[in-house]
């Protein structure tokens, strides 16, 4: 709205809705994270720092504290892309208005997607604890006028396609109400890790992440979960890189398999070729960290 690229008619104001902004147990062993929880509580909450440290570690590698104390889970759900040409609204922009062309496709796409693009637009997603909520297979909770429905968290997001201009799998008339953390993904405390790569040490978005986690029993991955930030319009679940890290010893000639597998099918543009090397390297050392953990 600041930049001139959302002018709406109405804004309506759920802050005071404050049954959304808690952070329970449910019986089930499910960790609710309401979604007008803010990212610092949320971050810092004793269950998400025990059972789920991979995101608490995402979320602070995310904005400035300024930021996270304001910002919320559902909104850090909804964020759009830091497309330079998406802010400018000289430029040309499929996502901000749709047939009018990309302008990153020719232009100045450094910090753009490798994975999962469209000739229609080539942007990446810019959230951090969206890539740990991917790798740790949470789910969105979200109500309309049609009733309450639960979305995986990989089905939330939606790659650009013909239709760059939609983010996300949420109806017009919907409202997040919470992201669940399932008991399950619990498994991999021992061995997370969350690795972000950027321009500079702080308050900066990703040029490459990688969310790892191992659940390491008796000297084998039983399950693994990869997810890369900065690479695709949503984040990137790495399920090749899964397949080969399943059943295998954690050693470093696996992690490079699995990264190569991964990384094989990315596509670079003009500006960006760098970010598939960085890519191999990132997923090599966030898996060797968790391991280590
Ligand atoms: Fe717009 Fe997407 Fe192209 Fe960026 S990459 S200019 S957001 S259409």
């Amino acid at each position: 709205m600041r930049e001139g690229v959302e002018k709406p008619d109405v804004l309506v104001d759920i802050n005071r809705l404050d049954h959304l902004a808690r952070i329970e147990e449910l019986s089930d062993g499910v960790l609710r994270l309401g979604a007008l929880a803010k990212n610092s509580e949320t971050a810092n909450h004793p269950l998400v720092r025990e059972h789920y440290p991979l995101l608490s570690e995402a979320i602070l590698a995310g904005a400035s504290a300024q930021l996270r104390n304001s910002a919320t889970n559902g909104g850090n759900l909804m964020q759009r892309t830091r497309c330079y040409y998406f802010y400018d609204t000289a430029m040309p922009c499929n996502k901000r208005e749709p047939g009018s062309g990309c302008g990153a496709i020719e232009g100045f796409n450094r910090i753009h997607a490798i994975f999962g693009a469209s000739d229609k637009c080539i942007a990446t997603h810019p959230s951090d604890m969206c890539v740990a909520l991917s790798a740790l297979d949470a789910t969105v909770q979200v109500a309309g006028l049609q009733g309450s429905r639960s979305i995986q968290f990989e089905e939330f997001h939606r790659l650009p396609k013909e239709t760059p201009q939609v983010d996300t799998n949420l109806r017009h008339d919907e409202l997040i109400t919470s992201i669940d953390l399932p008991l399950s993904s619990r498994a991999y405390a021992d061995h997370s890790y969350y690795l972000k790569v950027r321009d500079r040490a702080s308050y900066a978005f990703a040029l490459v992440s990688v969310a790892a986690a191992l659940d390491i029993q008796g000297g084998v991955i039983r399950r693994a979960r990869v997810a890369m930030g900065g690479v695709a319009h949503k984040p990137w679940r790495c399920k090749q890189s899964e397949a080969i890290l399943t059943g295998a010893k954690p050693d470093i000639s696996v992690f490079m398999e699995a990264a190569e597998v991964e990384m094989r099918h990315a596509r670079g543009y003009e500006h960006n070729y760098f970010k598939i090397e960085l890519g191999r390297r990132s997923i090599v050392r966030a898996l060797s960290i968790a391991r280590n953990r």
